[in-house]
Protein backbone atom coordinates (compact mmCIF):
# COMPACT_ATOMS: atom_id res chain seq x y z
CA UNK A 1 0.00 0.00 0.00
CA UNK A 2 1.41 3.56 -0.86
CA UNK A 3 2.26 5.38 2.12
CA UNK A 4 -0.03 8.65 1.69
CA UNK A 5 -2.51 5.91 1.57
CA UNK A 6 -1.74 4.79 5.08
CA UNK A 7 -1.32 8.49 5.97
CA UNK A 8 -4.80 9.06 4.96
CA UNK A 9 -6.15 6.42 7.17
CA UNK A 10 -3.85 7.07 10.14
CA UNK A 11 -5.22 10.49 10.30
CA UNK A 12 -8.51 9.41 9.53
CA UNK A 13 -8.62 7.70 12.59
CA UNK A 14 -6.91 10.67 14.76
CA UNK A 15 -9.47 12.84 13.58
CA UNK A 16 -12.57 11.15 13.72
CA UNK A 17 -11.62 8.81 16.53
CA UNK A 18 -12.52 5.79 14.06
CA UNK A 19 -10.92 3.62 11.24
CA UNK A 20 -12.18 4.79 7.87
CA UNK A 21 -14.30 2.70 5.88
CA UNK A 22 -11.63 2.24 3.49
CA UNK A 23 -9.26 4.70 1.63
CA UNK A 24 -9.94 5.96 -2.54
CA UNK A 25 -6.85 7.53 -4.70
CA UNK A 26 -7.33 9.26 -7.74
CA UNK A 27 -4.50 10.06 -10.36
CA UNK A 28 -3.70 13.67 -11.36
CA UNK A 29 -2.97 13.31 -15.24
CA UNK A 30 -0.44 15.10 -18.10
CA UNK A 31 -1.65 15.78 -21.27
CA UNK A 32 0.26 14.03 -23.70
CA UNK A 33 -1.00 16.42 -26.89
CA UNK A 34 -4.56 18.20 -27.94
CA UNK A 35 -4.49 21.24 -26.24
CA UNK A 36 -7.50 23.52 -25.24
CA UNK A 37 -9.56 21.07 -28.03
CA UNK A 38 -11.82 19.63 -25.57
CA UNK A 39 -14.67 22.67 -25.20
CA UNK A 40 -13.97 22.48 -29.23
CA UNK A 41 -15.23 19.06 -29.77
CA UNK A 42 -11.40 18.20 -30.44
CA UNK A 43 -9.52 15.33 -29.59
CA UNK A 44 -7.08 14.91 -26.20
CA UNK A 45 -4.26 12.25 -25.27
CA UNK A 46 -4.11 12.70 -21.47
CA UNK A 47 -2.42 9.73 -18.94
CA UNK A 48 -3.09 8.81 -15.94
CA UNK A 49 -0.01 10.31 -13.52
CA UNK A 50 1.49 7.49 -10.61
CA UNK A 51 0.95 11.06 -8.53
CA UNK A 52 -2.80 10.48 -6.48
CA UNK A 53 -4.47 12.24 -3.97
CA UNK A 54 -6.02 9.94 -1.74
CA UNK A 55 -9.11 10.02 0.98
CA UNK A 56 -9.75 7.95 3.64
CA UNK A 57 -13.45 7.97 4.30
CA UNK A 58 -16.20 6.45 6.36
CA UNK A 59 -20.17 7.15 6.10
CA UNK A 60 -22.87 9.57 8.75
CA UNK A 61 -26.12 9.31 9.15
CA UNK A 62 -26.24 13.18 8.62
CA UNK A 63 -25.64 14.85 5.19
CA UNK A 64 -22.69 16.93 6.49
CA UNK A 65 -19.40 16.55 4.41
CA UNK A 66 -16.78 16.96 6.84
CA UNK A 67 -12.91 17.09 5.32
CA UNK A 68 -9.81 16.96 6.96
CA UNK A 69 -6.77 18.53 4.15
CA UNK A 70 -3.57 17.41 5.36
CA UNK A 71 -1.68 19.14 2.68
CA UNK A 72 -3.58 22.45 3.51
CA UNK A 73 -3.62 21.30 7.48
CA UNK A 74 -6.91 22.80 7.55
CA UNK A 75 -10.84 21.23 8.48
CA UNK A 76 -13.72 22.31 7.14
CA UNK A 77 -17.64 20.99 6.73
CA UNK A 78 -20.71 22.09 5.47
CA UNK A 79 -24.26 20.31 4.96
CA UNK A 80 -25.20 18.72 1.87
CA UNK A 81 -28.27 21.28 1.63
CA UNK A 82 -25.72 24.20 1.98
CA UNK A 83 -23.91 23.61 -1.17
CA UNK A 84 -24.45 25.94 -4.28
CA UNK A 85 -22.61 27.64 -6.79
CA UNK A 86 -19.40 29.12 -4.93
CA UNK A 87 -20.06 27.65 -1.94
CA UNK A 88 -18.64 26.19 0.11
CA UNK A 89 -15.53 28.52 -1.01
CA UNK A 90 -12.17 27.40 -1.19
CA UNK A 91 -10.74 23.36 -1.35
CA UNK A 92 -13.93 21.74 -0.05
CA UNK A 93 -16.07 23.16 -2.82
CA UNK A 94 -13.98 20.36 -4.85
CA UNK A 95 -15.32 17.53 -2.08
CA UNK A 96 -18.71 18.68 -1.04
CA UNK A 97 -19.64 19.79 -4.45
CA UNK A 98 -18.98 16.09 -5.92
CA UNK A 99 -20.73 14.66 -3.33
CA UNK A 100 -23.92 17.06 -3.97
CA UNK A 101 -23.66 16.30 -7.44
CA UNK A 102 -23.82 12.88 -7.01
CA UNK A 103 -26.93 13.74 -4.74
CA UNK A 104 -28.36 15.68 -7.65
CA UNK A 105 -28.64 12.94 -9.80
CA UNK A 106 -30.63 10.81 -7.87
CA UNK A 107 -27.79 8.92 -5.71
CA UNK A 108 -28.58 8.09 -2.22
CA UNK A 109 -26.10 9.54 -0.34
CA UNK A 110 -25.56 10.87 2.44
CA UNK A 111 -22.54 13.35 4.45
CA UNK A 112 -19.34 11.67 5.36
CA UNK A 113 -15.79 12.02 7.31
CA UNK A 114 -13.14 12.18 5.05
CA UNK A 115 -9.33 12.84 5.65
CA UNK A 116 -7.37 13.81 2.08
CA UNK A 117 -3.64 14.24 1.33
CA UNK A 118 -1.74 13.66 -1.85
CA UNK A 119 1.48 13.73 -3.98
CA UNK A 120 -0.31 15.01 -7.24
CA UNK A 121 1.54 19.40 -7.44
CA UNK A 122 -1.44 21.12 -6.43
CA UNK A 123 -1.74 24.29 -9.05
CA UNK A 124 0.70 22.76 -11.05
CA UNK A 125 -1.95 22.20 -14.45
CA UNK A 126 -1.58 18.22 -13.49
CA UNK A 127 -5.18 17.97 -12.45
CA UNK A 128 -4.75 18.14 -8.61
CA UNK A 129 -8.48 19.38 -9.02
CA UNK A 130 -9.68 16.49 -10.85
CA UNK A 131 -7.41 13.79 -8.14
CA UNK A 132 -9.41 15.04 -5.30
CA UNK A 133 -12.50 14.91 -6.90
CA UNK A 134 -12.27 11.66 -8.09
CA UNK A 135 -10.83 9.85 -4.28
CA UNK A 136 -13.74 12.22 -2.92
CA UNK A 137 -16.35 10.51 -5.72
CA UNK A 138 -14.64 7.07 -5.35
CA UNK A 139 -15.32 7.35 -1.38
CA UNK A 140 -18.63 8.08 -1.92
CA UNK A 141 -19.29 5.45 -4.38
CA UNK A 142 -18.07 2.78 -2.25
CA UNK A 143 -19.54 4.33 1.15
CA UNK A 144 -22.57 4.15 -0.27
CA UNK A 145 -23.10 1.07 -2.61
CA UNK A 146 -23.15 2.92 -6.00
CA UNK A 147 -20.73 1.09 -7.94
CA UNK A 148 -19.42 3.75 -9.97
CA UNK A 149 -15.89 2.41 -10.50
CA UNK A 150 -17.45 -1.20 -11.26
CA UNK A 151 -17.18 -0.70 -14.72
CA UNK A 152 -16.22 2.09 -17.89
CA UNK A 153 -19.88 2.76 -18.73
CA UNK A 154 -20.08 3.67 -15.02
CA UNK A 155 -17.20 5.97 -14.23
CA UNK A 156 -18.88 8.14 -17.36
CA UNK A 157 -21.44 9.27 -14.64
CA UNK A 158 -18.71 9.64 -12.00
CA UNK A 159 -16.99 11.93 -14.75
CA UNK A 160 -20.11 14.08 -14.99
CA UNK A 161 -20.22 14.31 -11.50
CA UNK A 162 -16.91 16.07 -10.83
CA UNK A 163 -17.24 17.69 -13.91
CA UNK A 164 -20.50 19.51 -12.68
CA UNK A 165 -18.82 19.84 -9.23
CA UNK A 166 -15.93 21.91 -10.34
CA UNK A 167 -18.07 23.76 -13.60
CA UNK A 168 -21.28 24.31 -11.52
CA UNK A 169 -20.03 24.54 -7.26
CA UNK A 170 -16.12 25.58 -7.60
CA UNK A 171 -17.04 27.92 -10.55
CA UNK A 172 -14.26 27.01 -12.96
CA UNK A 173 -15.28 26.09 -16.64
CA UNK A 174 -13.22 23.27 -17.74
CA UNK A 175 -13.99 20.92 -20.39
CA UNK A 176 -14.06 17.33 -18.82
CA UNK A 177 -10.70 16.32 -19.97
CA UNK A 178 -9.32 16.24 -16.63
CA UNK A 179 -11.98 14.25 -14.66
CA UNK A 180 -12.61 12.16 -17.86
CA UNK A 181 -8.39 11.02 -17.56
CA UNK A 182 -8.48 10.37 -13.82
CA UNK A 183 -11.19 8.07 -14.04
CA UNK A 184 -11.23 6.57 -17.66
CA UNK A 185 -7.29 6.36 -18.09
CA UNK A 186 -5.31 2.60 -17.80
CA UNK A 187 -1.72 1.84 -17.20
CA UNK A 188 0.61 2.28 -19.90
CA UNK A 189 -1.88 3.44 -22.23
CA UNK A 190 -2.76 7.09 -22.96
CA UNK A 191 -6.35 8.04 -23.52
CA UNK A 192 -7.77 9.32 -26.98
CA UNK A 193 -10.92 11.40 -25.86
CA UNK A 194 -13.36 12.82 -28.59
CA UNK A 195 -15.42 15.55 -27.28
CA UNK A 196 -16.77 15.60 -30.81
CA UNK A 197 -18.66 12.23 -30.25
CA UNK A 198 -19.97 12.16 -26.58
CA UNK A 199 -16.21 12.08 -25.11
CA UNK A 200 -15.81 8.61 -26.90
CA UNK A 201 -12.51 6.99 -26.09
CA UNK A 202 -9.60 4.65 -27.15
CA UNK A 203 -6.81 2.96 -25.51
CA UNK A 204 -3.09 4.28 -27.18
CA UNK A 205 -0.04 2.00 -26.13
CA UNK A 206 2.49 4.59 -23.88
CA UNK A 207 4.90 2.98 -22.62
CA UNK A 208 7.98 5.00 -23.22
CA UNK A 209 10.23 3.06 -21.18
CA UNK A 210 9.95 -0.27 -22.90
CA UNK A 211 11.57 2.10 -25.94
CA UNK A 212 14.42 3.54 -23.38
CA UNK A 213 12.73 6.36 -23.54
CA UNK A 214 11.39 8.72 -20.44
CA UNK A 215 8.28 11.17 -20.41
CA UNK A 216 9.70 14.19 -18.07
CA UNK A 217 7.15 16.93 -16.51
CA UNK A 218 8.51 20.48 -15.43
CA UNK A 219 6.35 22.22 -13.31
CA UNK A 220 7.70 25.89 -14.00
CA UNK A 221 5.71 27.06 -10.55
CA UNK A 222 4.71 30.27 -12.29
CA UNK A 223 1.26 31.22 -12.18
CA UNK A 224 0.63 34.47 -13.82
CA UNK A 225 -2.21 36.98 -12.96
CA UNK A 226 -5.30 36.88 -15.15
CA UNK A 227 -5.20 33.19 -16.11
CA UNK A 228 -8.95 32.63 -15.45
CA UNK A 229 -9.52 35.90 -17.64
CA UNK A 230 -7.37 34.36 -20.50
CA UNK A 231 -9.11 31.20 -20.53
CA UNK A 232 -12.50 32.57 -20.77
CA UNK A 233 -11.46 34.95 -23.58
CA UNK A 234 -9.71 32.04 -25.17
CA UNK A 235 -13.08 30.30 -25.48
CA UNK A 236 -15.02 33.28 -26.09
CA UNK A 237 -12.86 33.54 -29.49
CA UNK A 238 -14.03 29.92 -30.43
CA UNK A 239 -17.42 30.63 -29.72
CA UNK A 240 -17.74 33.96 -32.10
CA UNK A 241 -15.55 32.05 -34.81
CA UNK A 242 -17.44 28.98 -34.61
CA UNK A 243 -20.58 31.45 -34.91
CA UNK A 244 -19.04 33.57 -38.01
CA UNK A 245 -18.24 29.85 -39.27
CA UNK A 246 -21.55 28.30 -38.74
CA UNK A 247 -20.56 25.56 -37.19
CA UNK A 248 -21.22 23.83 -33.59
CA UNK A 249 -18.15 23.32 -32.98
CA UNK A 250 -14.74 24.29 -34.25
CA UNK A 251 -13.23 20.39 -33.90
CA UNK A 252 -16.02 19.76 -37.04
CA UNK A 253 -13.36 22.08 -39.38
CA UNK A 254 -11.49 19.02 -41.48
CA UNK A 255 -7.83 19.94 -41.95
CA UNK A 256 -8.61 20.52 -45.61
CA UNK A 257 -11.91 23.35 -44.77
CA UNK A 258 -9.70 24.99 -43.18
CA UNK A 259 -7.99 27.21 -45.62
CA UNK A 260 -11.67 28.45 -46.95
CA UNK A 261 -12.35 28.47 -43.26
CA UNK A 262 -9.97 31.18 -42.21
CA UNK A 263 -10.84 33.29 -45.31
CA UNK A 264 -13.91 33.85 -44.17
CA UNK A 265 -13.15 34.86 -40.66
CA UNK A 266 -13.06 38.66 -40.38
CA UNK A 267 -10.24 38.86 -37.47
CA UNK A 268 -6.65 38.27 -37.59
CA UNK A 269 -6.88 36.82 -33.99
CA UNK A 270 -9.86 34.44 -34.80
CA UNK A 271 -8.08 33.51 -37.55
CA UNK A 272 -4.86 32.05 -35.29
CA UNK A 273 -7.29 30.75 -32.76
CA UNK A 274 -8.67 28.67 -35.43
CA UNK A 275 -5.73 27.62 -37.12
CA UNK A 276 -4.56 26.52 -33.70
CA UNK A 277 -7.62 24.29 -32.72
CA UNK A 278 -7.79 22.57 -36.31
CA UNK A 279 -3.97 22.02 -36.48
CA UNK A 280 -4.16 20.93 -32.96
CA UNK A 281 -6.74 18.29 -33.48
CA UNK A 282 -4.94 16.74 -36.83
CA UNK A 283 -1.64 16.82 -34.62
CA UNK A 284 -3.40 14.73 -31.77
CA UNK A 285 -4.74 12.02 -34.76
CA UNK A 286 -1.13 11.47 -35.93
CA UNK A 287 -0.10 11.56 -32.53
CA UNK A 288 -1.79 8.30 -31.79
CA UNK A 289 -0.76 6.95 -35.68
CA UNK A 290 3.09 7.35 -34.49
CA UNK A 291 2.65 6.22 -30.97
CA UNK A 292 0.89 2.92 -32.37
CA UNK A 293 3.96 2.27 -35.04
CA UNK A 294 6.18 2.95 -32.03
CA UNK A 295 7.30 6.08 -34.14
CA UNK A 296 8.94 8.75 -31.14
CA UNK A 297 10.76 10.71 -33.15
CA UNK A 298 7.78 12.12 -34.93
CA UNK A 299 5.52 12.16 -31.45
CA UNK A 300 8.55 14.77 -30.47
CA UNK A 301 7.94 16.59 -33.49
CA UNK A 302 4.24 16.67 -32.73
CA UNK A 303 5.18 18.14 -29.22
CA UNK A 304 7.32 20.35 -30.72
CA UNK A 305 4.49 21.83 -33.54
CA UNK A 306 2.06 21.81 -30.55
CA UNK A 307 4.38 24.03 -28.46
CA UNK A 308 4.80 26.37 -31.25
CA UNK A 309 1.04 26.45 -32.05
CA UNK A 310 0.19 27.20 -28.24
CA UNK A 311 2.66 29.68 -28.01
CA UNK A 312 2.14 31.55 -31.23
CA UNK A 313 -1.24 31.25 -32.64
CA UNK A 314 -3.01 30.39 -29.51
CA UNK A 315 -0.40 32.94 -27.52
CA UNK A 316 -0.96 30.84 -24.43
CA UNK A 317 2.47 30.25 -23.35
CA UNK A 318 4.49 31.75 -20.84
CA UNK A 319 8.81 32.48 -20.48
CA UNK A 320 8.82 30.06 -17.83
CA UNK A 321 7.19 27.31 -20.25
CA UNK A 322 9.59 29.00 -23.43
CA UNK A 323 12.56 28.45 -21.58
CA UNK A 324 11.96 24.67 -20.47
CA UNK A 325 11.19 23.52 -24.16
CA UNK A 326 14.19 25.26 -25.70
CA UNK A 327 16.68 24.03 -22.75
CA UNK A 328 14.81 20.77 -22.98
CA UNK A 329 15.21 20.22 -26.61
CA UNK A 330 18.65 21.67 -26.81
CA UNK A 331 19.58 19.29 -24.36
CA UNK A 332 18.60 16.14 -26.14
CA UNK A 333 15.13 15.95 -25.71
CA UNK A 334 12.77 14.39 -28.82
CA UNK A 335 10.38 16.93 -28.35
CA UNK A 336 8.71 19.18 -25.89
CA UNK A 337 5.59 21.40 -25.17
CA UNK A 338 3.89 23.23 -22.81
CA UNK A 339 0.90 20.95 -21.43
CA UNK A 340 -2.09 22.10 -19.97
CA UNK A 341 -4.18 25.12 -19.91
CA UNK A 342 -1.04 27.47 -20.35
CA UNK A 343 0.13 30.96 -18.28
CA UNK A 344 2.68 28.90 -16.21
CA UNK A 345 1.70 25.54 -15.05
CA UNK A 346 4.16 22.48 -16.48
CA UNK A 347 5.80 21.24 -19.94
CA UNK A 348 6.39 17.58 -20.96
CA UNK A 349 9.51 16.49 -22.25
CA UNK A 350 10.13 12.66 -23.91
CA UNK A 351 13.76 12.27 -23.78
CA UNK A 352 16.42 9.30 -24.04
CA UNK A 353 17.23 7.77 -20.79
CA UNK A 354 20.98 8.48 -22.04
CA UNK A 355 19.94 12.61 -22.13
CA UNK A 356 18.16 12.68 -18.98
CA UNK A 357 20.85 14.27 -16.52
CA UNK A 358 21.74 16.60 -19.23
CA UNK A 359 18.20 17.93 -19.60
CA UNK A 360 17.26 18.01 -16.48
CA UNK A 361 20.99 20.30 -15.83
CA UNK A 362 19.76 22.17 -19.04
CA UNK A 363 16.51 23.31 -17.55
CA UNK A 364 17.84 24.21 -13.85
CA UNK A 365 20.78 25.77 -15.28
CA UNK A 366 18.59 28.23 -17.64
CA UNK A 367 16.31 28.92 -14.65
CA UNK A 368 18.93 29.90 -12.50
CA UNK A 369 20.52 32.65 -15.08
CA UNK A 370 17.80 34.19 -14.84
CA UNK A 371 17.37 33.93 -11.12
CA UNK A 372 13.78 32.12 -11.49
CA UNK A 373 12.51 30.01 -8.91
CA UNK A 374 13.86 26.33 -9.84
CA UNK A 375 11.40 24.74 -11.71
CA UNK A 376 10.45 21.24 -10.59
CA UNK A 377 11.31 18.17 -12.79
CA UNK A 378 10.38 14.65 -12.35
CA UNK A 379 9.98 11.35 -15.12
CA UNK A 380 6.40 10.20 -15.27
CA UNK A 381 4.96 6.49 -16.72
CA UNK A 382 1.09 6.38 -17.41
CA UNK A 383 -0.67 5.02 -14.84
CA UNK A 384 -4.11 3.72 -13.64
CA UNK A 385 -6.96 5.38 -12.64
CA UNK A 386 -9.08 6.26 -10.11
CA UNK A 387 -9.74 3.19 -7.40
CA UNK A 388 -10.11 1.74 -3.92
CA UNK A 389 -7.00 1.23 -2.29
CA UNK A 390 -6.25 -1.82 -0.86
CA UNK A 391 -5.90 -1.24 2.96
CA UNK A 392 -5.79 -3.97 5.32
CA UNK A 393 -7.90 -3.85 8.89
CA UNK A 394 -4.78 -4.40 10.55
CA UNK A 395 -3.17 -1.10 8.44
CA UNK A 396 -6.08 0.98 9.11
CA UNK A 397 -6.16 0.28 12.94
CA UNK A 398 -2.47 -0.32 13.67
P1 LIG B 1 -4.70 21.98 -10.82
O1 LIG B 1 -5.92 21.16 -11.05
O2 LIG B 1 -3.95 22.28 -12.05
O3 LIG B 1 -3.79 21.41 -9.77
P2 LIG B 1 -6.67 23.87 -9.96
O4 LIG B 1 -6.60 25.32 -9.66
O5 LIG B 1 -7.61 23.41 -10.99
O6 LIG B 1 -5.17 23.40 -10.28
O7 LIG B 1 -7.03 23.08 -8.63
C1 LIG B 1 -6.28 23.32 -7.46
C2 LIG B 1 -7.23 23.46 -6.30
O8 LIG B 1 -7.87 22.19 -6.03
C3 LIG B 1 -6.54 23.82 -5.00
O9 LIG B 1 -6.36 25.23 -4.90
C4 LIG B 1 -7.52 23.29 -3.97
O10 LIG B 1 -8.62 24.16 -3.81
C5 LIG B 1 -8.02 22.01 -4.63
N1 LIG B 1 -7.17 20.86 -4.24
C6 LIG B 1 -6.39 20.13 -5.03
N2 LIG B 1 -5.74 19.17 -4.33
C7 LIG B 1 -6.10 19.32 -3.06
C8 LIG B 1 -5.77 18.64 -1.84
N3 LIG B 1 -4.90 17.62 -1.83
N4 LIG B 1 -6.36 19.07 -0.69
C9 LIG B 1 -7.23 20.09 -0.70
N5 LIG B 1 -7.56 20.75 -1.83
C10 LIG B 1 -7.02 20.40 -2.99
MG1 LIG C 1 -7.59 21.73 -12.19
Amino acid sequence: MSQLAHTAAQRFEQIFGHAPTGVWAAPGRVNLIGEHTDYNGGLCLPIALPQRTYAAAGPRDDDIVRVASLDFDEQAEVSLDDVAPGVPGGWLGYVAGTIWALRERGFAVHGLDLATTSDVPIGAGLSSSAAIEGAAGGAASGLFNLGLLDSDASRVTLVDACRRAENHIVGAPTGGLDQTASLRCLPRHALLIDFGHDARVRQIPFDVAAHGLRLLVIDTRAKHALVDGQYAARRANCEQAARELGVDLLGRITPEQLPDALSRLSDQTLRRRVRHVVTEIARTRQCCDALEHGDFQQVGELFNQSHASLRDDYEVSSPELDLAVAAARGAGALGARMTGGGFGGSAIALVPVAALDAVKRAVADAYLAREWTPAHVFAVHAAGPADRVAVHEAQLVE
